[in-house]
């Protein structure tokens, strides 16, 4: 091999007549240059080598490890690789480059390799917003900064560097690093208005007032979360007929600057001076019985007897329970047969559409057997309640006024016979549903009554309830549109 490779050097044309020119043609003289030529090429051939495996360079992410891919070397053929010398220091926690040096020596031959590692910082800083929820803000308000915090992996707290861009719907947050990293997030705010004002109607929400007397109006207040003064935007639908008797609703409604529809009603009943529309606002003394959860198989026929038996009207908040021949009986035997729900489940409030459903449900049944639509409704619970609570909330405020948008009438009482209450365990039940009603009965005002025609201790106690009453020079009346509304306070 090294024989061959000298013959081919001296087959080389120029060094050929190199020597032919210069006539050397002693042969000592040759053979000193071919040892010459000879060392020559075996000092080129014995430099030792070395070869580094993976990239010369490489970019190495700030915060990581270097780890040596490794590296070769040889020397004529035979593997020095455990002779090499590493030497390079990388400073991890500061970007910047780096040499690795590989290196061989073989005798008077020194080999070097250099990799380059370059720590570099390729993440991007963090912007943290700081959020209280006071992005949401009213369509006439100004947003208030509420801070923000920048963080990089290398430079670390960079807030100071943040370029805020303020635009009217959002707010542009930017910052770089030292590497030029670059972040930018955006604050949304959003200007919203979803809460409806409230009217509230000063004076009486329920005015009577005789036949040709002029209607006054009491006035109103309003309030709205954005809108500071709503008075001026108030619209009133007032179709009250002075000169004929009736029940009229005067309509307030405003709109805030979003949009956001609010109604409330005044109640305003015109009546004939000595007319039933006048004894029906001095009803005071009159009992209502009303029977709520109804019909029952087992007590309501008996209930029904002994009105008839008293010459006594009442009034049935009927639910889709019980037979429909005893709603026809009630209904044939004068009484007022009216809604209570169809389910009688509190989940009914989870919204006002299921509220409807079941209402409508109820009503469709008493159409369909008395042939009558009947608008005179009572609240599971009474407008009062604070069950429904648990399924929405406000969903009694919303109630209470829709429902007579949609021309209901809702009657709750104030007189409990608790018989769905305490009497339910009370040694003698029908005891209790008596005094509860007869001692609460007042001459000063309208009794409504509430019992439930389900309970069998309440259909005994009837009789004597009637008794007491008519004794006592007590009235009895049933519900009808004209009936002055019983309400409750809203607490939902
Ligand atoms: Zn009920």
């Amino acid at each position: 091999m090294k024989k061959l490779r000298v013959s081919r050097q001296l087959k080389n044309k120029d060094i050929y007549d190199d020597i032919k020119s210069k006539k050397i043609n002693s042969i000592p003289l040759i053979l000193e240059f071919i040892i010459i030529i000879i060392s020559l090429i075996i000092s080129n051939y014995s430099s030792p080598k070395i070869s580094i495996i993976g990239n010369d360079t490489i970019n190495l992410d700030y915060g990581k490890t270097y780890i040596d891919q490794g590296y070769k070397a040889e020397y004529i053929n035979k593997d020095i690789t455990n002779q090499v010398k590493v030497k390079g220091k990388i400073n991890y926690k500061k970007i910047g480059t780096y040499k690795i040096e590989y290196k061989v020596k073989k005798g008077m031959h020194v080999t070097k390799k250099i990799r380059i590692i370059k720590v570099v910082d390729k993440e991007k800083p963090v912007i943290n917003l700081i959020d209280n929820n006071k992005s949401n803000l009213c369509p006439n308000q100004q947003y208030i900064e509420e801070g923000y915090k920048a963080f990089d992996n290398y430079d670390k707290d960079i807030t100071n560097n943040v370029k805020v861009i303020k635009n009217k719907d959002y707010y542009t947050y930017s910052v770089e690093d030292s590497s030029n990293n670059k972040v930018e997030i955006t604050r949304k705010i959003n200007y919203i208005d979803k809460e409806k004002p409230i009217i509230n109607l000063i004076g009486q929400k329920t005015v009577y007032l005789e036949k040709n007397s002029p209607y006054i109006e009491q006035g109103f207040t309003t309030e709205d979360n954005c809108d500071k003064d709503l008075n001026n935007q108030v619209e009133i639908e007032n179709n009250v007929n002075k000169d004929k008797p009736g029940t009229y609703n005067i309509l307030y409604r405003v709109k805030d600057s979003a949009g956001n529809l609010s109604e409330n009603i005044r109640e305003v009943t015109v009546y004939e001076k000595g007319s039933y529309m006048n004894t029906s606002y001095n009803q005071n003394g009159v009992i209502y019985l009303t029977f709520d959860d109804g019909p029952n198989e087992s007590t309501t026929n008996t209930i029904l007897d002994i009105l008839k038996e008293e010459g006594i009207q009442a009034t049935f908040f009927v639910t889709n329970y019980g037979p429909d021949s005893l709603i026809k009986r009630e209904y044939e035997e004068g009484h007022t047969v009216a809604l209570h729900t169809a389910s009688h489940y509190f989940n009914i409030y989870k919204s006002k559409e299921t509220y409807y459903e079941d209402l409508y449900n109820v009503s469709n049944r008493v159409r369909k057997i008395t042939g009558v639509e009947s608008k005179i409704i009572r609240f599971p619970g009474g407008s009062s309640n604070t069950i429904s609570k648990k399924y929405k909330l406000g969903i009694m405020t919303e109630l209470v006024k829709d429902v007579q948008l949609r021309g209901f009438r809702y009657y709750d009482w104030n007189i409990d016979a608790n018989d769905a209450g305490t009497c339910a365990n009370a040694s003698n039940k029908s005891n209790c549903v008596y005094k509860n009603v007869t001692t609460n009965l007042s001459k000063n005002r309208i009794n409504m009554v509430l019992m439930h025609d389900t309970r069998y201790y309440t259909r005994d106690a009837l009789r004597d309830i009637i008794r007491y009453a008519k004794a006592n020079g007590y009235k009895f009346g049933k519900i009808n549109m004209d009936t002055p509304m019983v309400k409750q306070r809203v607490f939902n």
